[in-house]
């Protein structure tokens, strides 16, 4: 990585963490929010050994417009349209009730474009392994167990990506006792 891609990456990365500034996850600690986005890139560069540029600030800007005051024309202005457009396919209607949302995901994920597809599947492995830490604080284990169910439906449309994220949930899946 070229110091003009490096310093890219770290100006998403930076601009992502001043966005997310006063969020937290749900976890009972309450985890600083930014350790997500940073954990989903992170996940795809040695994980995956992805070195695309635009799909490494893509996942560290994913939750940005979904989860703050942050607009699209924003990410094109300081990021550039390829960004935008991964951003763009992996942020939810928030103007749409949740359970529509989530049948969306599942819809639409076989129909993502590659780079979209590399940053959901590494914001669920993400997710789940959160989830398998600790369980986020009014959560019953049967709710625990509906999420991952919800992601092995979408997991089954991101197939054919990448084979070491998709095999790493497989794994999650299996133990929960799902198909995946
Ligand atoms: P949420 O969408 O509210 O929470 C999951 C999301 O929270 C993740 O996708 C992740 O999104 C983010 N997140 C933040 N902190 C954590 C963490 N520590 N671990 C994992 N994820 C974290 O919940 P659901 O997905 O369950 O959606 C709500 C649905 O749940 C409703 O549609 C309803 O049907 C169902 N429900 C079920 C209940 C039950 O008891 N069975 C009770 C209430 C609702 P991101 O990547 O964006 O950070
Ligand atoms: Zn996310």
């Amino acid at each position: 990585m070229s110091p003009s891609e490096a310093a890219r990456v770290l100006d998403a990365a930076d601009f992502a963490a001043r966005k997310h500034t006063a969020q937290r996850r749900k976890d009972p600690e309450g985890t600083p929010y930014i350790n997500h986005p940073l954990g989903v890139a992170q996940i795809l560069a040695q994980e995956a050994e992805i070195t695309d540029v635009a799909v490494l600030q893509a996942a560290l800007l994913h939750d940005t417009v979904e989860d703050t005051d942050t607009t699209f024309l924003e990410i094109e202005e300081r990021f550039g349209q390829e960004v935008r457009r991964i951003v763009e396919e992996v942020t939810d209607d928030k103007t749409l009730p949740k359970a529509e949302r989530k049948r969306l995901q599942v819809e639409r994920a076989a129909h993502r474009s590659r780079a979209a597809k590399l940053v959901q599947l590494a914001d669920k492995l993400y997710n789940l392994r959160d989830l398998n830490r600790c369980t986020p604080q009014g959560w019953s284990e049967e709710r625990v167990q509906e999420y991952f169910f919800w992601a092995s439906e979408v997991v089954k449309g991101l197939r054919g990506t990448s084979p070491e994220l998709e095999e790493k949930l497989r794994q999650l899946f299996k133990a929960r006792g799902l198909p995946g």
